[in-house]
């Protein structure tokens, strides 16, 4: 997978940065996550494959809910390890996934077979300085990406679930498909910083 197409990749091995303010960026490894889409996550729990598209708008909302609560934390900008990313800087990243994938999933919608271009998440984190970002304004603007996010998916149209787009590494996804994925990505995000997604209504 090239360096630059890292949204779907999780962190484990250190890359010392050479500033001393910024804090260091965890490695990627070069996993591609493309398999949550079909399979149960180990870590998470996450099933997508269980997922039918007509859910999907309330489960990005219960799965991005919970961030409110998270950057209230009194510790939201501590990282548990110093190559994890601390709750802060993951909600930030989740806020960029809802607008990414928001833009992604509207020129599916727009456009045949379109291709996306590229996101490299840690370049992201650095240049908007994650770790330095007030967590009202990211409670703020999350809420706004995810409420657009989840109003993208409720608004798909009954014969449009089938429609492609594919990234740069080849990787094609239908609607139904990069729905599954990004909700794995929210829900795993909240895994990390020990949250969940809310309790679905019955
Ligand atoms: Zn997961």
């Amino acid at each position: 997978m090239p360096y630059a197409e890292r949204a779907d990749i999780r962190h484990h091995d250190p890359m010392p940065d050479p500033t001393s303010q910024t804090p260091p960026t965890p490695a990627p490894d070069a996993k591609d996550w493309t398999w949550v889409i079909e399979q149960p996550c180990p870590d998470c729990g996450f099933a997508g494959a269980l997922i039918a598209p007509g859910e999907f708008a309330i489960r990005i909302a219960a799965a991005t809910a919970p961030w409110q609560e998270v950057l209230r934390r009194s510790d939201v900008r501590d990282r548990p390890a110093p190559t994890t990313w601390s709750p802060l800087e993951y909600s930030c990243h989740v806020r960029d996934v809802c607008r990414i994938f928001d833009e992604r999933t509207r020129l599916m919608l727009t456009e045949i077979d379109p291709g996306f271009a590229n996101w490299d998440q840690d370049a992201t984190a650095l240049e908007e300085r994650y770790w330095e970002q007030d967590p009202g304004q990211v409670a703020a603007d999350l809420a706004t990406a995810a409420t657009q996010l989840s109003r993208t998916y409720a608004a798909v149209p009954a014969d449009a679930w089938g429609r492609t787009g594919r990234r740069s590494n080849g990787s094609v996804f239908t609607v139904t498909t990069l729905g599954r994925y990004l909700l794995h990505d929210l829900v795993h995000h909240l895994w990390d910083v020990g949250a969940a997604p809310l309790a679905r209504e019955k």
